[in-house]
């Protein structure tokens, strides 16, 4: 059995729980190996139990180790109850992120005297201190976006438009082996770039914008996450100096993440710059957060957060400006969290690139 089974089972104590149902494919796949895209897993105090149907049924054999596997062509959730894998009065915990509340209703219905409760972050915690296989494939998801970006610099140009620009870094990301994009590719150009999330539009990119391309992909499993922007012509003073405020403040970030600092006191450090440049009002969102099997996961780096952060954890660094009729400016990098110090993963350059 895994060692990932141990860890989640180390906490049932603590939690007073009897089982654990496993439901969102990422964290299954985390746990078991297996990467079908329909499965539960239970896990009790001394078996795992993998419940999918006959689609899946060499491949759950072959990814998985340990595991009691059951095919069946009906519901997961009558399968549990046919197999008697609850018994009455267990407490048992599910992903209370992701359990749909009407399948939360039916389990309740079928199994009225197990005792269902909610855990929030469980297996995301646990996943936040990465392994070296992991850290492998996070830095090959990175190495394809980082590919991808600097590409991307040599053909983007005046009249292209938004959505043309994200076409083409979603079609390389998958010719040089991603899965798919991490999340919508973002491409924001001119005054679009005060939205820190703008989708890729129709709208063509001019001479005189700045372009903010935040683009990722995801490989076995793992997600990468970078942004870079550039200039399209030369800018003027007021955008050359956010962005090299950004810069700054990213740095200063990245020099000083390390195991043992605490998630919020990190972002601290971003913001106190940035008020120190009279830019703080225009920083309008999170530091930055952890990335791996899921785009957005623990540690979560922003004023509220009371994560620490753990060597092994790997996190984004991506400060921001956004100035209304002005534009918008963010740079961010993938790290990974080491004893003293971190490692930046991500390759491309930061100066400011005028195209
Ligand atoms: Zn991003
Ligand atoms: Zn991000």
């Amino acid at each position: 059995m895994s060692a990932r089974v141990q860890r989640l089972r180390e906490r049932f104590d603590r939690l007073h729980l009897d089982a654990f149902l496993v439901t969102f494919s990422p964290h299954l796949r985390y746990v078991s190996g297996f990467t079908g895209s329909s499965g539960i897993g239970v896990i009790t105090h001394d078996a795992a139990y993998l419940i999918t149907d006959s689609r899946y049924s060499t491949q759950a054999k072959q990814q998985t180790h340990g595991w009691k596997i059951s095919i069946t062509p009906d519901s997961h959730f009558d399968e549990i109850q046919r197999l008697r894998l609850l018994r009455n009065g267990w407490r048992t915990g599910f992903d209370g992120n992701t359990f749909p509340f009407s399948s939360y209703q039916t389990l309740r219905k079928k199994l009225p005297k197990v005792k269902f409760l909610p855990n929030v972050d469980m297996i995301e915690n646990i996943a936040a201190v990465k392994d070296e296989s992991e850290i492998m494939r996070i830095k090959h998801a990175v190495a394809i976006t980082d590919r991808v970006l600097s590409e991307i610099l040599d053909i983007l140009h005046p009249g292209m438009s938004e959505q043309d620009v994200a076409a083409e870094i979603s079609y390389r990301q998958r010719r040089y082996g991603a899965e798919s994009d991490a999340f919508e590719i973002i491409v924001a150009s001119g005054e679009r770039g005060v939205l820190p999330h703008g989708r890729a539009s129709s709208k063509k990119i001019r001479r005189g914008d700045f372009v903010t391309l935040d683009a990722g992909c995801v490989y076995e499993g793992y997600h990468s996450d970078l942004t870079r922007t550039v200039s399209v012509g030369k800018p003027k003073s007021e955008a050359r100096k956010m962005y090299q405020v950004v810069l700054d403040t990213q740095a200063r970030a990245i020099a000083a993440a390390g195991s043992g600092v605490l998630a919020r006191d990190l972002d601290a450090v971003a913001r106190g710059y940035m008020r120190e440049k009279g830019y703080e009002k225009y920083f309008s969102h999170s530091l930055g957060h952890g990335l791996g099997l899921q785009i957005h996961e623990p540690p979560r780096i922003s004023k509220q957060s009371n994560a620490r952060l753990e060597a092994g954890n790997v996190i984004t660094i991506e400060p921001g400006i956004y100035i209304p009729d002005v534009g918008g400016v963010r740079i961010e990098d993938d790290i990974l969290i080491k004893n003293a110090h971190c490692e930046v993963l991500s390759s491309s350059p930061k100066e400011l690139l005028v195209i």
